[in-house]
């Protein structure tokens, strides 16, 4: 190996090692660690972060770079993807001060705390001044790099490397007025039975079930594990240490069933990565928007089908025999895709998702562009949720301040999620093309050629290829609504006989 290059790899791999030591102090942030560690967790988080920040953006590394570009020019090859991608978040990390880095982590620091107020008490007033801060920083950022088509391109760039504001309104502007329709259709129409949901369930014997689903699935205890936690979430250590975490609701039992599949989707993906590629740029999932793809394929496409539950649902059945009496495969599994549209996105179901996404889009540009001013949202966000979905929450906490995103700064993060979805449809309707009788494998519980697919078609790669490269390989096309509106139209026609 060329010196140059080995001397990057040991560089990098200092920076990868001081990142996953942060995911570790996280993870147990939100796991295990009592509440009188905040304080000191949150600076031992900051000096890791700033080591790293300071290992990166050393002139040292700037100096290989350009000198590897040069001596591995082809992108094909991992060396020339590596540099390529070391190079472009090296550019990034050296445009933004890191004075600028500090006040935007204080700011964000106050602003979520002023959010949890406000939304506790539903009182958008208290998180406006942060909010307009935040909004600012964003704008402050954007003014650091070069301009773009659109100033949301550099946030949305952030996230999905390659897609332009443009691309992302041309997908959604497609897809809206299908989905609107859709929804309109249904809702004329009688609604499924889902009473034996909000039954009591046995926390245990929930969780307990969840883990020998995503056991089916091929998720790898013996490379994770899944523990409680307030919010469900997926966080990498190395390729062979990817953990999940999940939370039990009274109110929603059955929640616990999805959100582990969801997030052993995006772990599948994780541990799926190359080997060869740990402690480099290439080793993790290319965007989030296909990690996301990845997650919802596994908790949708397969753990809302009706295969997935002629083949769970008699073992599920039998372990809660009474809140499931008189209940059919059948009939639970419309239950589990019942479609009504509500105030919350977390909640939301798969036909009027993607709606709370267009909403927030439409904000995030308005705000960034300056069309939009932090004081008007309470009612710009009432007016488009009555427009998409037909119904006004009834105070900012079931409407406006359900996220913590803009609390903690991230705009532009929102259409990945939307961006997920539609990827996961075309993927779907590849693999179907390639493993014929994969209906009948999940009816048997059988899920390895699936997870063994997706690890040679998209995990292995890793970070190799940007997302509409990656999906240019795989189904031949760039991200593109159809597929999508094909999947919920056959769903939604058979479920509510359309
Ligand atoms: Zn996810």
């Amino acid at each position: 190996m060329s010196e140059k290059l080995a001397r990057l790899k040991e560089i990098i791999g200092e920076v990868s090692d001081l990142g996953h030591a942060a995911s570790v102090l996280s993870w147990d942030q939100q796991v295990y660690m009592p509440a009188g560690g905040a304080e000191a967790r949150g600076q031992q988080l900051a000096t890791l972060g700033k080591i790293a920040q300071e290992k990166f953006i050393a002139d040292e590394v700037g100096e290989l770079l350009e000198d590897l570009k040069k001596e591995f020019p082809d992108p094909e090859t991992d060396e020339g993807a590596m540099i390529r991608v070391s190079a472009r978040d090296y550019d990034k990390a050296r445009r933004v001060p890191t004075s600028f880095v500090v006040e935007q982590a204080l700011a964000s620091t106050q602003a979520i705390g002023d959010w949890v107020r406000a939304k506790s008490q539903s009182d958008f007033s208290i998180f406006r001044p942060a909010l307009e801060k935040n909004v600012e920083l964003v704008k402050q950022y954007v003014s650091f790099f070069p301009p773009a088509d659109h100033p949301y391109d550099t946030l949305l760039g952030d996230y999905e490397s390659g897609m332009k504001t443009a691309d992302v309104q041309e997908i959604f502007g497609a897809l809206r007025p299908k989905q609107v329709k859709l929804i309109k259709a249904i809702s004329e129409k009688k609604q499924v039975k889902d009473s034996f949901l909000q039954k009591k369930y046995n926390e245990k014997k929930v969780w307990d079930f969840s883990e020998k689903i995503v056991s089916k699935f091929g998720y790898d205890f013996t490379r994770g594990r899944q523990d409680k936690a307030p919010h469900p979430f997926e966080t990498t250590f190395s390729v062979n240490d990817v953990r999940i975490t999940n939370r039990f609701e009274k109110d929603q039992p059955l929640a616990t069933l999805f959100s582990a599949m969801h997030e052993c989707g995006h772990a599948l993906y994780e541990l799926g990565v190359n080997p060869a590629y740990e402690r480099t740029s290439l080793a993790s999932g290319t965007s989030l928007a296909v990690h996301e793809s990845q997650s919802r394929m596994w908790e949708n496409l397969v753990g809302r089908s009706l295969p997935f539950w002629e083949h769970f649902y008699p073992e599920l059945k039998k372990t809660f025999s009474s809140q499931l009496e008189g209940v059919s495969a059948k009939t639970f599994y419309k239950a589990a895709n019942k479609v009504e549209p509500s105030f919350i996105r977390v909640n939301a179901d798969e036909a009027t998702y993607n709606l709370h996404i267009m909403l927030r889009l439409e904000i995030e540009i308005g705000l960034v562009e300056g069309s939009i001013e932090v004081k008007d949202l309470p009612e710009i966000w009432n007016a488009k949720m009555r427009d998409y979905l037909g119904i006004t929450p009834p105070n900012d906490a079931l409407g406006v301040l359900q996220d913590i995103h803009w609390s903690y700064g991230s705009i532009g993060y929102f259409s990945t999620y939307a961006l997920g979805n539609i990827i996961s449809a075309q993927i779907w309707e590849r693999v179907n093309k390639d493993i014929r009788d994969l209906d009948e494998q999940i009816r048997k519980g059988q899920f390895g050629e699936l997870r063994e697919w997706l690890r040679v078609n998209i995990h292995q790669f890793g970070h190799k290829y940007d997302p509409q490269d990656l999906m240019q390989r795989v189904v031949g096309s760039k991200i593109d609504s159809s597929a999508y509106v094909r999947y919920l139209t056959k769903k939604y026609g058979d479920i509510y006989e359309l």
